[in-house]
């Protein structure tokens, strides 16, 4: 009876458990299918509601927290845009695979072409700021400088929107990714996200498409998850994207299209953990092992900022190289900056330890010398004589007799320093004169 009733329980889980995986199945299938004559497309698995106030700042190139995505999910992200020339295939590219992304645009790009923030908006896309100008100076501008480059940045985004402002995202990349805490307070004041990235692609770099291929789907891999960062006024990103898509596909990642919460749109529930990248498993006893102080992260809200060797900006080009501008008035400034590269010279040194750290107390080594048994005193080995000891023992292994390798160590150790015996060296070397009796060298003993 009992066993009749646990294999009803059994084949009704069973059969819930087949019922959920059907249904998870048709929701990842879904987004394919609802991407009219696009039958293969990657879709868009699910959107992420987000409430920039509990969460000021995401993206562990910089941050510790980041989306609180699943497992190869993936948001994709275009700065430096609208540009319409490559914009507009990008907004083609997305759309044959029914993919959302998250745009953050430069405000003199909006004012330039307005028409192009409207189409990210038609298109679905959530639409975010890049500051005004694109400055690349955001790490060291005083407040009053600072404060309008992000206030007209939403502001010429907001009027190319009709300044319909639950259509702009209160989220911002600082261009560059060149943070400050004033620049991050500022923006937590006002309500507003700041947007890092879990990985790029280097595709403002004077490198081809294929290299932004296998840099975006290398850095997705090695992390899982995350948000890649592109530029939608790119032709290489134009050139490589389809070829992104269709690898995301294949890897079975999923694409998370991320919107701000809203009274009408409350934040996607989530727990705290969930906000890092790599929460700790519950398969690690975690309470097992030893609690230690956390006093190096106490009020570090950040992490540093990331070196140019975990960009691969391995060389100056990337700083200095010039965008074309097809006629479009661009910020005078290149889009990403130009660090003082000091070509990585600084590699980390620890300070010399001090010679003090290698001398052995006096005492100690009386204390040592004492301990050596009556069969082996002659034989005082000390640290200031590995020469003489490796002879000694060469000797023994050769088959010669311990009192060979005595005296051998006492030649090596006369020839070594002629006339510079220590005391300790020249004490033992009468005591061997007048007793020269058998001896066996400690350190030779077999185990
Ligand atoms: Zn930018």
């Amino acid at each position: 009876m009992i066993a009749s009733v646990l294999v009803g329980i059994r084949k009704r889980s069973w059969i819930a458990l087949s019922l959920s995986l059907l249904a998870s199945t048709a929701a990842q299938a879904a987004p394919a299918a609802d991407c009219p004559g696009h039958p293969d497309a990657l879709g868009t698995s699910r959107t992420l509601v987000v409430d920039p106030r509990e969460h000021p700042m995401i993206g562990t190139m910089q941050y510790r927290e980041t989306l609180p995505l699943a497992d190869h999910e993936v948001v994709l992200t275009f700065d430096d845009g609208p540009l319409p020339k490559y914009s507009n295939q990008i907004l083609a590219i997305l759309a044959a695979q029914c993919v959302k992304a998250t745009f953050f645009t430069i405000g003199r790009q909006a004012n330039a072409n307005p028409e192009g923030v409207r189409k990210l908006i038609a298109a679905g896309h959530t639409v975010a700021t890049h500051s005004q100008n694109h400055p690349l100076t955001f790490q060291k501008m005083p407040p009053e400088k600072f404060k309008p480059e992000i206030d007209d940045g939403i502001a010429s985004t907001l009027a190319a929107l009709g300044g319909d402002s639950s259509k702009l995202a209160p989220f911002f990349r600082i261009p560059g990714l060149l943070r400050a805490e004033g620049v991050e307070q500022y923006l937590a004041s006002k309500g507003i996200q700041v947007w890092s990235a879990d990985f790029p692609a280097d595709d403002w770099r004077h490198i081809p498409p294929a290299r932004v291929y296998d840099l975006a789907i290398k850095r997705l891999e090695a992390k899982g998850k995350g948000i890649l960062l592109l530029h939608d006024i790119q032709p290489r990103t134009v050139a490589a994207l389809p070829r992104i898509l269709n690898e995301l596909k294949a890897r079975g990642y999923r694409i998370v299209h991320v919107v701000p919460a809203t009274p009408e749109r409350p934040a996607t529930p989530t727990e705290p953990q969930q906000w890092l990248l790599h929460p700790p498993s519950e398969n690690v006893a975690i309470s097992r092992w030893p609690k230690i102080p956390n006093f190096v992260f106490v009020g570090t809200m950040t992490l540093p900022a990331p070196v140019l060797s975990d960009l691969d900006w391995r060389d100056a080009e990337l700083i200095e190289h010039a965008r074309h501008t097809h006629g479009i008035p661009l910020p005078q400034q290149a889009p990403w900056p130009r660090p003082q590269l000091t070509r990585l010279s600084v590699a980390p040194a620890l300070p010399v330890p001090a010679a003090s750290v290698f001398k052995i107390p006096e005492a100690t080594r009386v204390t040592m010398l004492a301990a050596s048994t009556p069969v082996n005193r002659v034989e005082k080995v000390t640290a200031a004589q590995p020469a003489a000891a490796g002879l000694a023992v060469s000797a023994k292994s050769r088959g010669a007799t311990a009192r060979q390798a005595t005296r051998i160590r006492h030649a090596a150790h006369q020839s070594q320093h002629p006339g510079h015996a220590g005391p300790v060296a020249s004490k033992h070397a009468e005591q061997a004169k007048k007793k020269p009796r058998s001896v066996r060298v400690a350190s030779l003993k077999k185990r």
